[in-house]
Order: C-alpha cells, then structure tokens, then sequence
C-alpha cells in the first residue's frame, strides 16, 4: 500500500470518530497483504525479579516523513511470554492498542514472572507475528549470584559505519546491556564528512518528534542492532545527541534561549521514550522526562543508571566562546568552579547519594554518559586547561559526587561511562586536584560502536599529567564485556576490524581486573 492510501484510510478513520475501530482494524489486515509490521524488531529492558518491559513498534513504512511509520489508528496488538524458547509453556500473554500517539510504540511492564531466569517473547499484529526475543528477570533481592556478565555500548554514529561490534556483543550472550549514550545522532554529516560516510542517514537532520523517531527507527532496521536488543534485556540512558551536540539541561550548545530548544528537547526525549524498552515514564509540567534508576541484581550488584544531561546547569563560560566548551584555565574562567552549579540535578544527587548510602550490593555500578575522573590539559608554561562539557566542566558537582563515595562507602563503586569515543581506566579521586588522594571508585570508559574517536596523540600528550587515568585509547572501536563475580570484576575492552566491514572480526585490546575491597583497576 502506498504512503498515499495509508493517508487515506487515516482521514476516513478520523471522520469515522467513535466507529473507527472497524476500519482501524480492516486497515491492520489490508496491511499485512504487503508489509510485515515489525521492521524494527523487538527489545526488552528495564528487569525485575518478576518481570521486565517488552517492545515492539508497528511500521508498515518506517521512514514515513510524517513519523508514523506507514500506518494510523490503533492496532490491536497481542504479546506473549514464554518459559521456553518453542513458546509451548506460555506464561503471560495479553493485548495492548498499539497507538499512533505513540507511533505504534508498544511497551509491555510483564509481571509475575519467578526471577533470576530467561524468557522468551513475542508479539502478534495483524495476523503477522514478530520475531522472539530473549530477555531475563533479575534474580531475587536476596540472592547470592555467582556471575553477571555485561555488555557495554556507547555512541553509534550511522554514517560512521556499520554496526558490527553490537552483533559481537549479541554473540557474547550477556545477562544485560547497557547503552550510556548517543545512542542515535541528530545530525547527519555535509560536504566533505559525507563524501567519507560509510552509509548516509538519508534523513534530515533531526528537530522534531518526527525526525528522532526516524532515527531510532533506522538503527532498529540495522540487523545486528537487533539481534542485541533480543538476546538481553537492557538499560539504557542518554547523552546529548539523542538531543543535540554539547547541550547542557535546557541551554543548547552555545548557550542561546532556551524556550525553542526546550520543545526540540521534548521531542528528543518522547522518541527516545518510544524507542527504548524502559518503564513507563513521560513528559511532566517541566518538560522534563526522568530515566534515572536503581537496578538491583540480586546481592551481587546495584545499578544506578544516571542522567548526566538533562538537570545540569547551563555549561561553563559557553559565551566566552573558545574551542566548543574546552576552556582555558580557572584564571579564564571562575564560572567552572561556582559550587551552586551542577552536573546531574540536585535532585537527583540527592537520589543518588540516598541510593548508594541504602545499597548492600557487593558491586554499585554507576552507569552514566560522561568521563567522570578528572583530564588536566597541561602543556609547557600554559595554565591548564579542561573539557568543559565532562563532569571535569563540574568540579563542584564532582567533588560532592566523590565526597559521597568516600564518606557513604558503598561496596566497590565502579563508574561505567560513555561519550568519548576511546578507552580509558581511571582511578577517580577524592580529590581530583590531587593525585594522592585516595581512590573512591574505578572507572571504565567505553570505546564507540562506530563514532570516530578523538586525537590520539594530542590526548596522549596530556596523559603524563594525569597519572590516574591508567589507560587511553582512542583508535579503536568497539564496546566493554564484562563479567561481575563476588570477589572480582574483569573489564575486556573488545575492539572490531574496522568500521566500513559489515562483518567485521572481533579482538580484545586488553583486559582488567578490580578486586573485591580494592578501588582502582589493574591490568589482568
Ligand atoms: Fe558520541
Ligand atoms: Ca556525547
């Protein structure tokens, strides 16, 4: 059916009024002749010890410029839960309205499920029915679990190339993936940058609820991202471009008037509320959607998932100018260092800190979008300069955050973090002005899915004046594997052949280990 019929049987639904069901209905069936209504796969995220969130969105043309996917009117959609991958013991089973208020998006929170164990999912529409997908509850709050193992994925720029690593990390059967970020772009490369891409958006850039759903609706046609999103259920949070580049809370990048970047900004979020399978959650009379959690797996290990974006004041000296948010020097600028500013939200500081005082998980892992340990720029006879859009653009907000650790002492804080393009293993400081202060936690940054990394040798000059981060790398693509046990961590940094290889092969760069009781990362 044409983009044109469909537009059709939409206006005669909506002058049907109260009888548009039937028609709804007669649409999903003339449908299913000539388009199979689960292009995009299915996904499944946010887990319980009984249950999880399982998605679908229908689209019968996933591209459609009006970002509806091809389709209008409700769509009566059935899913079923599994204890078995052949789907002969169903466990839960029931029907939702797929709603083109939400683009077809169906979120299903199942409940009543036993925990720590697989289930299968699926759904049905319109007499089609959605490839299965694996997804996992949580074992019980009490449990003592022997092993987690994690995937961990950041920045997977389109045009940058194919999406190979998500495909190894679907091989790599884990428990649960996390995404920290850019996880679409909204922007699509000009001029020179586009000659180089590997494959084009064929998209404009996006700036409305249209347009970012159609980004995430093209990465949910990449075949490799889909079958990640159904071997393991996820967490997933955001960074900036699910937005826009460098944005800080409600200011855009250079800082102009907030009121037209708010509504981009909601736009952003609602499609990545429909993209993602996360819990229920909405827009409020701020314009602010919360994806911040708690995420316990059993005794082993407490996730808290942070928003590192969308409470955090406005960004440092951003009328200055200079190089993009990388500033020169306290001198230049004292806005930095302003304690009344800050990196997550007072509000959810608060959460946080109250979290990880109530937590007794041998492992708190914070998940989150930004390099949290500090990086001093510091060349021959120059005042030492900062990346400003990092928490190190937040020295305050990162010294409470570190007072926290020292002073709460939650088990083995480990910081899982996205955004850079490159690996690095830090130590994170209590002070991060001094390098002998104590390490209060370990942080692993990931490298990109496919996003180019930043200058290599101009970061490794700077890395003799920053002995804590113990490791950097930015040549490489790829994700973290790691595997959670009671008395270690092991932290593999998996690297990909190359980007412009759709079947690229799969390495390991090196491998790290942080012992139970021992902040701070040694090479294993
Ligand atoms: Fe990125
Ligand atoms: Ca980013």
């Amino acid at each position: 059916m044409s983009r044109s019929n469909a537009g059709l049987i939409g206006r005669r639904a909506l002058l049907g009024g109260l009888v548009a069901a039937p028609v709804v209905l007669q649409f999903g069936l003339a449908r299913a002749a000539d388009a199979y209504l689960f292009p995009l796969g299915v996904a499944s995220g946010d887990p319980a010890p009984d249950g999880f969130v399982i998605w679908t969105r229908l689209a019968a043309d996933p591209f459609a410029a009006d970002g509806l996917g091809g389709l209008s009117g409700t769509i009566e959609t059935r899913w079923e839960v599994a204890a078995d991958e052949g789907f002969r013991r169903i466990v839960a089973a029931g029907q939702v309205q797929a709603d083109p208020r939400a683009a077809h998006a169906v979120h299903v929170e199942v409940t009543g499920l036993a925990p720590g164990r697989p289930y299968w999912y699926r759904f049905t529409a319109g007499g089609q029915q959605s490839p299965a997908g694996l997804s996992r509850t949580t074992p019980a709050p009490g449990a003592h679990v022997d092993r987690l193992r994690l995937a961990v994925a950041s920045c997977s720029n389109w045009e940058a190339g194919y999406f190979s690593a998500y495909g190894h990390m679907a091989d790599e059967t884990p428990d649960l993936t996390l995404f920290l970020g850019d996880y679409i772009y909204e922007y699509s490369a000009s001029g020179e940058r586009a000659a180089k891409a590997v494959r084009r958006y064929g998209l404009e850039e996006a700036t409305t609820l249209a347009g970012y759903r159609n980004r995430y609706a093209l990465h949910r046609t990449d075949a490799d991202l889909q079958r990640l999103h159904a071997a393991a259920p996820c967490l997933a949070v955001w960074d900036d471009h699910e937005v826009l580049n460098n944005y800080s809370g409600v200011w855009p990048d250079k800082g102009g008037d907030p009121r037209p970047f708010l509504q981009r900004r909601a736009a952003g979020y609602q499609a990545f509320y429909e993209a993602m399978p996360i819990r229920r959650t909405s827009l409020d009379a701020r314009m602010q959607m919360q994806i911040h959690k708690h995420i316990r797996y059993g005794r082993l290990a407490e996730f808290h998932m942070l928003d590192g974006r969308q409470y955090r004041s406005r960004g440092a000296c951003v009328d200055e100018g200079g190089a993009r948010g990388q500033i020169v020097t306290d001198a230049a600028c004292a806005d930095r260092l302003d304690p009344a500013r800050t990196f997550l939200g007072f509000e959810q500081e608060r959460w946080l800190y109250e979290g990880l005082a109530r937590s007794d998980a041998a492992w708190n892992i914070l998940g989150q979008d930004l390099v949290m340990a500090g990086l001093r720029f510091e060349n021959r006879g120059e005042d030492i300069r900062y990346w400003t859009d990092t928490w190190d653009g937040y020295p305050a907000a990162r010294d409470r955050m570190t007072e926290a650790l020292a002073t709460l002492k939650p088990r083995n804080p480990v910081v899982l973090s996205g955004d850079y393009h490159s690996f690095w293993t830090n130590d994170v400081k209590r002070d991060s002005r001094d390098e002998r202060s104590a390490t209060v936690a370990t942080e692993f940054v990931g490298t990109s899915i496919t996003s180019g990394g930043p200058p290599y040798e101009g970061l490794m000059s700077a890395m003799p004046a920053n002995p804590h981060i113990k490791f950097f790398d930015s040549r490489v693509r790829g994700y973290m594997s790691i595997d959670v046990t009671p008395k270690r961590m092991i932290t593999r940094y998996q690297t990909i052949s190359g980007v412009r290889d759709p079947k690229a092969t799969l390495a390991t760069l090196n491998t790290w280990a942080v012992e139970d009781g021992r902040p701070g990362a040694l090479a294993a």
